[in-house]
């Protein structure tokens, strides 16, 4: 059999027309497609799945990360609406630091949804984003397969709000990926939630164990990853003697409570093997795979170890892998782990963070530097808005973890919070691009930065 086929050439409709054209409805698409629908600009949201909300729904991740600033200052006015939303019907809280990041993956996606109808968003769900229309290197639109067959989108402006920089990729934009040397991308996960759990009873049994903090759901928070001593190491260490556990079942394991939905926990593991480029597809397939096997064990050992979990349940099983860093686009700016380390600032920031570098699986070098557990304070770093804006094609913004930045410098602002504040931020900047007259790389990111400002932004 040969290696290729030839595709024949086609006529495909143009089945829709927009100004501003969001591929991608996830963490950072909403806000982006939000924020331009709010400036009048005609926007469509191109989704692959059925809802919205992508990695902090479809992959169940659950709480948003403390930006370590003090007071949690929100870093997008859209964030806070979101938050709001949520804390109105019960299925978010806030906790004693001050974090109003726990929430209800499954109510977030409900909540999305109405905000981004309320904003004028054209959704199209059940579409997937397969070719990009780049002409000269400009972007015109793109090409999705859906069940009524292919059909191109054609608009002004495009944001690439996919996570794994797609449609960059597909216009044939720089990028990178993984550990600088090995390409190695840090370890996906795939999560769950299990239900039914009897908490004063686990709460007891960890405090039985040594545990101690806050414990009173749904700010419950539990974790265990060999040699760091948490309570639970013996209880890991009998299951993996008796067979009952596999050893990478302890290289992270991490628990979360669920605000509005008592007695469940959502499960930041299992941790899945990292490889170089975690997009090829049959990588995926055996992460996929790989993961459910993984959270079966975890189950049946939880019911049989865990006191509290006798009558616990499978609640949910994510339907999407977590990637924590694939794609990487190489843009006007890249923020580095140095940019992070010294806490740099920018004229066009559009975002603040003092979240610590995250990475995991790897110890991580960042040269001349120590990785601090950065604590609570008054420092932070920002991003600036030319991390948005790919080299080599117009008329492109990406949003969202593909943001431009190195391997160390993308793991502290890939967390949810920040993610929200690069879609709004490439939202308002495709719709006021449009608006002067002027392609996204030649617009000042000071004036972006000034109406996110207006609009509640800490900046
Ligand atoms: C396991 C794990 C745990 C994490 N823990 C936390 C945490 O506790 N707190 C926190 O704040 N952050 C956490 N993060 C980080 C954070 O959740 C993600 O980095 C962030 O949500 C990514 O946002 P995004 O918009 O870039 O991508 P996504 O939210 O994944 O959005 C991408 C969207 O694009 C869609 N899409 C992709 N390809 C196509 C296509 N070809 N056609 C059409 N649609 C497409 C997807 O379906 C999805 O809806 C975690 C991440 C992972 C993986």
């Amino acid at each position: 059999m040969a290696d290729i086929i030839k595709e024949a050439g086609r006529e495909i409709p143009v089945i829709k027309r927009a100004h501003v054209l969001v591929v991608g409805g996830g963490t950072a698409g909403v806000p982006a497609a939000i924020a331009a629908a709010r400036r009048g600009k005609k926007t469509v949201l191109v989704e692959q799945l059925a809802f919205l909300g992508g990695t902090a729904t479809a992959g169940l991740v659950t709480p948003l990360m403390h930006n370590n600033i003090k007071g949690n200052p929100s870093p997008s006015g859209i964030n806070s609406e979101i938050i709001a939303r949520l804390l109105d019907c019960n299925a978010a809280a806030v906790d004693s630091s001050g974090n109003d990041g726990w929430f209800d993956p499954v109510y977030l996606a409900f909540v999305l949804e109405q905000m981004a109808l309320e904003a004028g968003v054209d959704i199209l769900f059940n579409s997937f984003f397969c070719s990009a229309i780049c002409d000269g290197g400009v972007i015109k639109g793109i090409v999705v397969e859906n069940k009524g067959g292919r059909g191109a989108i054609l608009a002004e402006r495009v944001i690439d709000a996919t996570g794994d920089a797609d449609v960059a990729f597909r216009c044939g934009a720089p990028f990178a990926s993984g550990r600088p040397g090995n390409g190695i991308n840090q370890p996906t996960s795939l999560r769950f939630e299990m239900g039914g759990i009897d908490f004063d009873k686990f709460c007891r049994f960890l405090e039985s164990l040594g545990q101690k903090g806050e414990m009173s759901p749904p700010f419950f928070h539990t974790a265990m990853v060999w040699g760091r001593k948490w309570a639970l190491e013996p209880i890991f260490r009998q299951a993996v003697e008796a067979g009952d556990l596999e050893e990478r079942d302890g290289n992270y394991f991490q628990a979360f409570g669920i605000p509005g939905k008592p007695g469940c926990v959502s499960f930041n593991c299992p941790e899945i093997e990292p490889e170089a480029d975690v997009t090829r597809p049959d990588y995926q397939s055996h992460a996929l795979v790989d993961g459910r096997r993984a959270i079966l064990r975890l189950v049946c050992f939880m019911k049989k170890y865990f006191a509290g979990f006798e009558n616990a349940w499978l609640m949910h099983g994510a339907a999407m892998l977590g990637v924590r860093e694939s794609r990487r686009i190489v843009g006007e700016y890249v923020l580095t782990s140095r940019d992070i380390l010294t806490y740099t600032k920018f004229e066009d920031a559009i975002a603040r963070s003092n979240y610590p570098v995250d990475v995991h699986g790897a110890q991580v070098e960042c040269g001349e530097f120590e990785i601090p557990i950065v604590p609570e304070g008054e420092r932070y770093f920002e991003i600036p808005y030319r991390c948005l804006v790919p080299k080599g094609v117009e008329n492109l913004l990406v949003a969202g973890r593909s943001f431009s930045s190195d391997y160390v410098g993308q793991s502290s602002p890939r967390v949810q919070p920040s993610c929200r504040a690069f879609g709004e931020a490439a939202g308002i900047a495709a719709a006021l691009s449009m608006e002067m007259g002027i392609n996204p790389r030649a617009l000042d990111g000071r004036k972006v930065r000034a109406i996110m400002k207006e609009a509640g932004a800490y900046l």
